[in-house]
């Protein structure tokens, strides 16, 4: 196509493959936010997803409030957890499990 003008025809068949593309971009987009909210929580009251270190309430029948929603609501939760970010559990914290005196020693 280096030289010339490309034809109606080719310039079409360009436009189709970049769009295409921007569909298949968009869909690809929308798939990995989906994974992404999948595993989280979102409190049933507001529809809001809490923020790391906000506690959520769990209610019979799986319902589940944030900390806002839950004083608007009589009702006790049957149990509460804070919310963690994604990195939660995956990571390692190093202590020291020597004995005493070589701890000692070495310090
Ligand atoms: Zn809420």
């Amino acid at each position: 196509m280096k030289g010339r003008t490309p034809s109606a025809a080719e310039y079409l068949d360009m436009l189709r493959s970049l769009q295409s593309s921007d569909v298949l971009e968009r869909q690809l987009l929308r798939r990995s936010v989906m994974a992404l909210s999948e595993g989280r929580d979102s409190c049933d009251g507001c529809h809001r997803t809490p923020l790391l270190g906000e506690r959520i309430h769990h209610y019979e029948g799986g319902r589940k409030l944030c900390e806002l929603c839950r004083g608007e609501r009589r009702e006790q939760p049957v149990g509460s957890r804070v919310v963690h970010g994604g990195e939660h559990g995956t990571t390692v914290r190093i202590t020291d499990q020597r004995p005493e005196r070589r701890r000692r020693r070495a310090a």
